[in-house]
């Protein structure tokens, strides 16, 4: 079985052929280098951009899963017009404010499970490659110079709208935009480095003061890190054009090889059939959803169990929906571990296993179907249930059961994550504490004293923290 991806540039479903080289043994591949777009640190991330940064985790834990290694950098966006226009406005250093919202995106990483990449760079670090970039990009004749800002010159680039497919019939010779994100119909020479401005943050460089553009800080980082080609990019479609189209541009135009193999684009999390997004007003943070009393665990599976190339529609009942798709893996985990039974059929166990890993498999090495491959997954939940049901499973069955399912946890990370150890009981104590904060909103106390004092009787203590209420077991 081969893992195949569908690959925006070629507009096909690709082998995933880590270095370009085709091997035999899967183990002699070199690591499979990626590089996702982070957030730009302007504010909390909505759970838009989680969808995003949740595709790319599940991304790396399959890898794995699969045999690659992988060498993953995603970056801090810490300097572009939104990032610049925050600080001012709240009157702190660029730094310090990008400082202070990174440490939260961190945190929400890690609240959701979410693996931190092997690197993390910051923009502001790359500046010295980004002069480079500039430095080669003249050299060929494609840099400009306007009013002390640089821009790339798009007509001397010959493969300018690969990606996005752009018709070049639209292109307007010798425009420019200083903006960071414009239109496909307003494609034009972009900013590749910006003049000095009252209050904005500069560096000195040959080329005189300025700042970058938000499109060469990505194609810096990528060459700072890697140093060649790379395997896999990663975003939103959002990031289609301009920012990734303006990536290419500048890195093949600089180093004159190819820049990434494989680009892939994560379908937007919608909100009424809008995308979920900061200047729409129509978002949640993280934080939003945790202080309302939905669980990171529910929130991790909605946002991981759709396929990545399907518009996800965001709903509160979608998240109740995962509730209960996780109460149903931990039931089963709470009987499997009420099995007394010595004799079982383990054969019939170990065949059941190994489907189930080679059916997810077969699933998810298609494009990353991850939906098909939790279906996969359920039918096994079932099968197992009617094991037990049936009282044909062991003790060392019920172990292999648990075994199979550490390891597809190592790609979904939800299984065991958060539910306090398999809490078999956290569904229904997360709608309780839910039930408790709109008791509270609506003035009745009553009812939201009688649900702590009725969880306190069970050992569970709630702990009121301004992200919201969380519950934990009173450790005996
Ligand atoms: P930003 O912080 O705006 O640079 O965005 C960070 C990442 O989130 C990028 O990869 C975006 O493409 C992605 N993104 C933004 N909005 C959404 C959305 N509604 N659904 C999915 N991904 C999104
Ligand atoms: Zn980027």
């Amino acid at each position: 079985m081969t893992l195949k991806i569908y690959n925006t540039l070629t507009r096909s479903v690709d082998e995933l052929v880590p270095g370009g080289i085709k091997k035999e043994q899967i183990s002699d591949y070199p690591p499979v280098t990626i590089y996702s777009c982070g957030p730009t640190v302007y504010s909390y991330a909505h759970i838009g951009n989680f969808r995003t940064f949740m595709f790319n985790d599940f991304l790396r834990r399959y890898l794995r899963f699969r045999g690659f290694r992988v060498d993953h950098a995603m970056n801090i966006t810490d300097v572009d017009d939104k990032t610049i226009a925050g600080s001012i406005r709240e009157g702190m250093t660029l730094r310090e404010y990008t400082e202070k919202y990174t440490a939260i995106f961190y945190e929400d990483l890690a609240t959701l499970n979410i693996e931190k990449a092997e690197h993390n760079p910051r923009a502001t670090e790359s500046i010295d490659e980004m002069v480079n970039i500039l430095r080669l990009i003249d050299s060929r004749g494609i840099l400009y110079e306007k009013e002390g800002s640089l821009y790339f010159n798009i007509a001397k680039f010959a493969g300018y709208g690969k990606l996005s497919n752009l018709d070049s019939s639209g292109i307007k010779a010798g425009a420019r935009y200083d903006a960071d994100e414009y239109e496909k119909e307003d494609v034009r020479d972009f900013a590749l480095w910006k003049a000095p401005r009252d209050n904005e943050p500069c560096w000195d460089t040959p080329y005189g003061p300025g700042r970058p553009g938000w499109h060469i800080e990505c194609s810096a980082m990528i060459r700072k890190i890697f140093g060649s080609t790379i395997d896999i990019h990663t975003g939103g479609v959002d990031l289609i054009f301009p920012h990734h189209e303006n990536e290419i541009a500048q890195s093949e135009a600089a180093y004159g090889e190819r820049f990434v193999r494989h680009w892939i684009h994560v379908e937007h999390l919608l909100v009424d059939g809008a995308k979920m997004s900061k200047s729409a007003g129509n978002f949640y943070t993280l934080r939003d959803l945790l202080s309302k009393g939905y669980s990171p665990r529910s929130i991790r599976y909605l946002l991981m169990s759709a396929h990545y190339r399907k518009q996800l529609n965001f709903t509160l009942e979608g998240i109740r929906q995962a509730d209960q798709a996780l109460e149903r893996i931990d039931n089963m985990i709470v009987r499997l571990k009420d099995v007394r039974n010595e004799s079982g059929n383990s054969t019939e166990l170990h065949d059941l296993t190994a489907g189930m890993k080679a059916r997810f498999v077969e699933a998810v090495d298609n494009d990353l179907n991850i939906s098909a491959g939790l279906a996969v997954f359920f039918d096994f939940i079932t099968a197992v249930n009617t094991l037990i049901s049936a009282d044909k499973l062991s003790t060392a069955d019920a172990g292999m059961v648990m075994d199979s399912l550490r390891e597809i946890d190592s790609v979904l990370g939800f299984i065991f994550y958060g539910n306090d150890e398999n809490d078999a009981d956290s569904g229904r104590i997360d709608a309780l504490v839910r039930e408790r904060i709109e008791a509270k909103n609506n003035r009745n106390f009553a009812r939201a004293d009688e649900i702590r004092d009725l969880l306190r009787d069970e050992g569970v203590i709630l702990e009121d923290t301004k992200d919201g209420t969380r519950w934990k077991r009173k450790k005996s």
